[in-house]
């Protein structure tokens, strides 16, 4: 019944999939050994389906889906710091003021055993000054008889304490319901660009890659916008460029040309950053140095493009360096480490130089219309019936599963689910994502199949 229910929401000629408003997005901060991980851990714990899985990410992934009383936020854990041991105050505040900056709403945490310390104060007094909404949490209150503790942070003018222990779980409820009543329900950094408008590109890649170069020789000889958010205190600035005849929204262009010296835990605010651009983005170019071998923070940079679900357009830069040899190596680079988005669009470029860049327009337009792709469920299921009728399921145990019918559940990206009468081989379900590419295109998108069995 439930997948009768399914394939009538489904049905052929139901509207697109509308714009995902992005969720809001809740910021944990405070001191280290606060517990502020074992909170997080509690908060995801919860239910378990709320954790993201993808796999290859999880060491640097600092953002997670969460669930609570039915409402999709966005948890930004701020523990995976490094801190030394000079100017640790200023740093923490310095820290948590990146993640605060992207963040709708703040968890404070605080260790209620240990009272407030000089740390603690540093977060606060930056926290006065975003005026964004503050839960405080007085956290490892594992008994009733250590709620007074919690009650000497009312000192702080944060306003109520909420005792908590993140370790058994108790008064985590409280502070979620706490959160829920002052999340707004999208997240408002993305606010003014949910429906329509200038489309929008996130401009990323490792530092040195050339992004400002190229944002510069985009900008430079057209007409550009600067376009600051209003809303927030320290909004990223987003630039309105004119290309190919329109415009086009570049997410974040402050975080592309400021340049954040940041010794420690460099990595985990371009992580960060990168992350809230594609969050806020419909097409990510990540932008690769032509002339040097790829480096692991390159993939991984692509690899969060690729799980944000964004439309994509691999730039190869600084092209001008390049000779014979280095580019014999180069695609044989290309063939080995990139054969996973061997869909998206590439183009050569010289951010110094300009040369091809007017390359970048067609591309980033074709992967969005890709993106935007709606494929109509009788042509699929024509398509799903061809491919299974020349190429049948293997015979698993004498048993030999059927796809009864596919839809298209969403686009941006397109995502397909099939029903099947059993579980489809890994191998078969790729063979079948390899079809779809070869037969509706599909450059520059990722997609998605899954299966629903019907026992
Ligand atoms: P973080 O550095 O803020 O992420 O802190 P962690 O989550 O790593 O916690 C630091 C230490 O405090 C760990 O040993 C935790 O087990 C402990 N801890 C965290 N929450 C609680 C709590 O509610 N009660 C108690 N007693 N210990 C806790
Ligand atoms: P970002 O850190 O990614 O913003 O990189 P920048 O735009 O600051 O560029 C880093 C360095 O690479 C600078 O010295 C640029 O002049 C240089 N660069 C950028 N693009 C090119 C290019 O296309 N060709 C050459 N030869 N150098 C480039």
């Amino acid at each position: 019944e439930e997948d009768a229910a399914l394939l009538a929401g489904w049905a052929e000629g139901e509207d697109r999939a509308p714009v995902r408003r992005p969720a809001p997005v809740l910021a944990i901060v405070g001191r280290p050994n606060v517990g502020k991980s074992t909170l997080v851990n509690r908060i995801l714990g919860r239910r378990e389906a709320v954790v993201e899985d993808t796999p290859g990410v999880t060491r640097d992934r600092v953002s997670y889906r969460a669930t609570w009383a039915g409402r999709n936020f966005t948890l930004v854990d701020t523990g995976g710091w490094e801190y030394d041991a000079k100017g640790i105050n200023a740093r923490v505040a310095e820290q948590a003021e990146l993640a605060v900056e992207f963040a709708d709403a703040v968890l404070l945490v605080l260790d209620a055993t240990v009272g407030v310390t000089a740390a603690d104060e540093a977060i606060v007094k930056m926290l006065r000054k975003v005026r964004k909404p503050v839960i405080l949490v007085a956290n490892k209150v594992d008994s009733p008889q250590l709620e007074v503790e919690a009650t000497y942070l009312w000192s702080l003018g944060m306003g109520e304490p909420h005792p908590v222990s993140a370790l058994h779980g108790r008064g985590a409820a409280d502070v979620l319901d706490a959160v829920m009543e002052v999340l707004p329900e999208f997240s408002a950094v993305a606010e003014t660009e949910l429906t329509g408008g200038p489309r929008r590109v996130a401009l990323i890649g490792r530092p040195n890659v050339g992004k400002s170069s190229l944002l510069n020789k985009l900008a430079g000889s057209e007409r550009v916008v600067v376009d600051p958010l209003a809303g927030t205190t320290r909004d990223p600035v987003d630039e309105l460029i004119e290309l190919g005849g329109r415009p086009w929204r570049f997410i974040d262009t402050a975080g592309i040309r400021r340049r954040v010296h940041m010794a420690q835990g460099a990595d985990f605010y371009a992580s960060l950053r990168t992350q809230a651009a594609l969050e806020r983005a419909e097409v990510a170019v990540v932008l690769l140095a032509a002339d040097e071998v790829l480096s692991e923070q390159d993939v991984r940079i692509l690899q969060l493009a690729v799980d944000s679900g964004r439309a994509l357009v691999l730039a190869f830069n600084k092209w001008d360096l390049m000779d014979e040899d280095r580019r014999y190596y180069l695609e044989r680079e290309i063939d080995r480490d990139l054969a996973h988005v061997a869909w998206a669009p590439r183009v050569n470029v010289s951010a110094k130089t300009g040369w091809h860049k007017d390359r970048l327009v067609p591309a980033l337009e074709k992967a969005l219309e890709s993106w935007d792709t709606r494929v109509p469920t009788g042509r699929l299921n024509a398509f799903l019936g061809e491919i299974v009728a020349a190429h049948p399921h293997p015979v698993r145990g004498g048993k030999q599963p059927r796809i009864l019918f596919g839809t298209q559940a969403s686009s941006r990206p397109p995502r397909f689910v099939l029903f099947t009468t059993g579980f489809l081989d890994p191998g078969y379900r790729r063979f079948i994502t390899r079809r779809l590419r070869e037969t509706f295109g599909f450059e520059g998108t990722p997609i998605e199949v899954s299966m629903r069995v019907r026992e």
